[in-house]
């Protein structure tokens, strides 16, 4: 074991989810309830790898956080690494964790790592995998060539990119890959193995407001234009739409879309899950061709939620004009 006085300094905060959940009492159903401190004691191997400071940020399920919140979470995390934190490991539930890693990914200045976790079994369920998806993020967080990645998912000893990772099983264990793209990396005997160099990224100023809101709707077989038309009415500043395929809607929809591009951006990304979306393939009325000749932007690789977050951090900095630089790099 290193002497203490050497060993670095990671930042712990935790945010709720089923990785600080217990039942209340037998037979109830799970609730977060467990603070920073009692989960750092879980993982007592963390004490060899580094002075751990820990902070319980909030103990929420994940459906329920907000961006405002998530930006207190980042200014913490700001106040940490220039306290001397070599990283930042970010626990909290898993149901939106691909959101919240994107978003602190966009705004993430740091060469330090800023690693988000958590766990499908809560503490109290046989194989609860909490603790080892925690030292796992300790080790991607404190490691060397984990610097310049920006924000990264670790679970289940596999490393993903904010900008890519899904929840895409709902009990799983291995609940979280990137479709299209495979993981950044994994945890092999505690050590970060990754398959390729950081890349540059872009990082967006954090935004100093917070009230405006991005629809996201998804395209489906014969539905109406109601909710569409509804949009502008309703103050949305911007709209994304989850559409068929290659990134498709029906005419009724194209015409409706249309006219709400004119008055804010709207995004079409596939709904399927895998893949980009098409630039210039189809040449039907809601297709590609045709939604860029109306003034409508193609999601490109990004999900539809991700690019509900990209679009509403691009609007509260005012920066939606540089919209296609993110999405076509
Ligand atoms: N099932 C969720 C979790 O894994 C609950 C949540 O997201 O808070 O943590």
């Amino acid at each position: 074991m290193s002497e203490i006085s050497s060993q670095p300094t990671l930042s712990m905060g935790s945010l709720g989810g089923t990785v600080s959940m217990q039942a209340g009492a037998p037979g109830q159903g799970i609730t977060p309830q467990v603070d920073c401190a009692a989960l750092l004691a879980s993982v007592p191997q963390l004490a060899d790898l580094a002075r751990v400071r820990a902070k319980t940020l909030c103990l929420v399920p994940s459906a329920s956080l907000g961006f405002a919140q998530l930006i207190d979470v980042l200014e913490w995390a700001r106040q940490e690494i220039e306290q001397g934190a070599q990283g930042v490991v970010l626990t909290q539930g898993t149901d939106t964790l691909e959101e919240t890693a994107y978003f602190f990914d966009l705004l993430w200045p740091f060469e330090q790592p800023l690693v988000v976790t958590g766990a499908m079994r809560s503490a109290s369920q046989p194989g609860g995998d909490g603790p080892a998806n925690l030292l796992a993020a300790a080790q991607v967080a404190l490691a060397g060539n984990s610097r310049g990645r920006g924000v990264l998912v670790v679970m289940n000893d596999e490393i993903h990119a904010a900008a890519r990772v899904r929840k895409t099983a709902s009990l799983t264990v291995a609940a979280f890959t990137s479709p299209g793209h495979g993981r950044e990396g994994l945890v092999v005997e505690g050590v970060p193995l990754y398959r390729q160099p950081a890349r540059p990224r872009r990082v967006l100023p954090i935004p100093r407001r917070s009230e405006h809101c991005v629809a996201l709707l998804e395209a489906t077989l014969d539905a109406d234009t109601r909710l569409l038309e509804a949009i502008p009415a309703l103050g949305y500043a911007g709209v994304v739409i989850a559409g068929f395929g290659a990134g498709h809607v029906s005419a009724t929809w194209a015409h409706a879309l249309q006219t709400i591009a004119q008055r804010m951006p709207v995004l079409v990304a596939t709904r399927t899950g895998n893949g980009p979306t098409a630039m210039s393939t189809y040449g039907f009325v809601g297709a590609e061709i045709d939604l860029r000749q109306k003034g409508l932007h193609m999601a490109g690789a990004l999900c539809p939620r991700k690019c509900r977050i990209l679009l509403w951090l691009l609007l509260a900095n005012g920066l939606q004009a540089s919209l296609e630089e993110y999405l076509h790099p």
